[in-house]
């Protein structure tokens, strides 16, 4: 018996770590696994309300999954330090097994359980799983990691990859009763005679598919729809995409009115489908591409999707060797940035009514589906920090409450690329101009308007113009609707002033 503790990995196809332990892998003598995740209390102070939803939801799919198989999902509550020695004690398990999360908080969380593992003599072992190519693989001639992106994709797209991980079988799961016992052994008993906050005696809880409600975990019901969960989902999803919008992503991607783009962000953050999985679906996309009854530029199209998974990863190692970016530049600025952070701008911008159709479109998109269009992401990142000169790490705690796709390299990757402070980031000087990225990738204003209710009925040229129309025109055309909080050609020197001082220039 083995136990396997789910992290963000919340599949069982296509998973590095539950194929060794269910002896699916190279070692068909190893398993049963025992497949357990942990609601840890210290990580549940970093979550909010999108994400808790979103993570249950991924749970349900995955104790679905397990129920299909003639298994089922242990779900435990506590510090993995006294969980997992604990059920591994309970179900006599030789090994726990999990995959590698390469972020700085995780890794010391993993530090504190292998040595809590190697206390009670109780074997451990971590795979790589998240990434086709894990942190360390990938660097420079000289032995450095990357920190431009092309450089690594070149290594990175000609590297071999691995094919997916075999699924458990069903005799390599753990039955449901050698689950139950488990559960039952561990469940109630109190590590510590410590009193949490509430008052109540801190108690190890486990139990088998039970999964607790976000108001049991201290959350809130979000408002924002998080949208389908699940590996079947997700290969849905995939399917649909690789069937068809592929074969144009690199010609459509940048138009959020369109249906462009693959939305699985959501699965790739909890791993709801394995990166190796999805890598080989778009090689047999690639295969199509190259028939004749594709464009002739079909190829480059499937190729561009592929670099999305390649600045996932290229993320990924930014994080995993500059643990600190998480809340410092990735690249300082000789005196510092004197940020402006207006609390009454910032929370316009958060609310969606700065009075820019294109900024608060996305704002409210990520209100209401906890997402937001890459484009849109980069036009509401460089709006926050160029024009309202606030500081990055205001967008980011925004973000990563709201969205739930939250991913913290790639959120943190996407902020300080467009603050200009992260690895090959925009450069200062590129400030994007909200009204005309607002007119090159939503001409009919079509995305605008299915997110600003009040400008609804408004010729797209109007809207477009907003910033331009007197205070009358403007309460005539949508009297509902703000005015602009600041102007834009203003702000644009303000910034490049704020950059050029930072970079001690003047
Ligand atoms: P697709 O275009 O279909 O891309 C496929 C996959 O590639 C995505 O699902 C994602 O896993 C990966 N990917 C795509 N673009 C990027 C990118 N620029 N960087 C890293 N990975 C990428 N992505 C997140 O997954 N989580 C975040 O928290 C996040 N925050 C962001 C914040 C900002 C300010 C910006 C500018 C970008 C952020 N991104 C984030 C990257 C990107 O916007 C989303 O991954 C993408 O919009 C998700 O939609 P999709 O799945 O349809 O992407």
């Amino acid at each position: 018996m083995e136990l396997f503790w789910h992290r963000r990995d919340l599949r069982a196809a296509d998973n590095v770590g539950l194929a060794a332990a269910s002896g699916a892998g190279d070692d068909p003598d190893r398993g049963p696994a025992a497949p357990v995740f942990v609601f840890d209390p210290s990580v549940l102070d970093h979550a909010s309300d999108v994400r808790v939803r979103r993570l249950l939801d991924g749970l349900a799919a995955l104790r679905d999954d397990y129920r299909a198989r003639g298994s089922d999902l242990l779900v435990a509550r506590g510090d993995p330090e006294t969980v997992l020695p604990r059920l591994a004690a309970a179900l006599d398990a030789e090994r726990v097994v999990w995959n590698r999360d390469y972020s700085g908080l995780a890794r010391e969380r993993d530090a504190g359980v292998r040595r809590a593992l190697d206390a009670v003599d109780v074997a451990r072992e971590a795979h790589h799983d998240a990434v086709l190519h894990d942190p360390d693989a990938i660097r420079t001639n000289a032995g450095d990691p990357y920190s431009v992106y092309s450089y690594y994709w070149k290594k990175w797209t000609d590297r071999a990859k691995e094919d997916p991980a075999p699924a458990p079988t069903e005799a390599g799961l753990a039955d449901t009763d050698r689950l139950a016992d488990a559960a039952d052994a561990v469940d109630g008993t109190d590590p510590s005679g410590a009193v949490a906050d509430g008052g109540e005696a801190a108690t190890l809880g486990a139990a088998v598919g039970d999964l607790p409600t976000p108001a049991d975990l201290g959350f809130a019901e979000p408002e924002a729809d998080v949208g389908p969960a699940g590996t079947e989902a997700a290969r849905e999803r995939l399917d649909d995409f690789l069937d068809e919008a592929v074969f144009a992503y690199e010609a459509e991607r940048d138009y959020p009115a369109r249906e462009a783009t693959s939305r699985l962000s959501a699965f790739f953050k909890y791993g709801e489908i394995g990166v190796r999985e999805a890598y080989a679906a778009t090689e047999a996309a690639m295969a199509e591409a190259e028939s004749d009854s594709r464009p002739e530029d079909a190829p480059e199209q499937v190729e561009e999707f592929q670099q999305q998974l390649a600045w996932r990863e290229f993320y990924t190692q930014v994080l995993f060797h500059n643990p600190e970016v998480v809340s410092e530049n990735y690249k300082e600025y000789e005196e510092g940035i004197d940020w402006r952070d207006d609390p009454e701008e910032i929370a316009a911008w958060k609310r969606g009514e700065t009075g820019y159709p294109i900024v608060d479109a996305g704002m409210r998109q990520l209100r209401e589906e906890a997402f937001m269009h890459n484009r849109v992401r980069m036009i509401v990142a460089s709006f926050l920090t160029k024009d309202l000169l606030a500081d990055w790490r205001h967008g980011y705690d925004h973000f990563r409450e709201r969205l739930a796709d939250h991913d913290t390299a790639n959120d943190n990757g996407g902020w300080q690329w467009a603050a200009s402070t992260g690895t090959d980031a925009q450069p200062y000087f590129r400030i994007f101009n909200p009204m005309t990225q607002g007119e090159r990738y939503d001409p009919d204003a079509e995305y605008i308007t299915e997110y600003v209710p009040e400008l609804r009925g408004l010729d797209a040229d109007l809207i477009h113009e907003w910033h331009e129309l007197s205070p009358t025109q403007r309460a005539n055309a949508a009297p509902e609707y703000p005015s602009p909080i600041v102007d834009h050609s203003e702000r644009r020197e303000a910034a490049l002033a704020m950059y050029k001082r930072a970079r001690g220039e003047d």
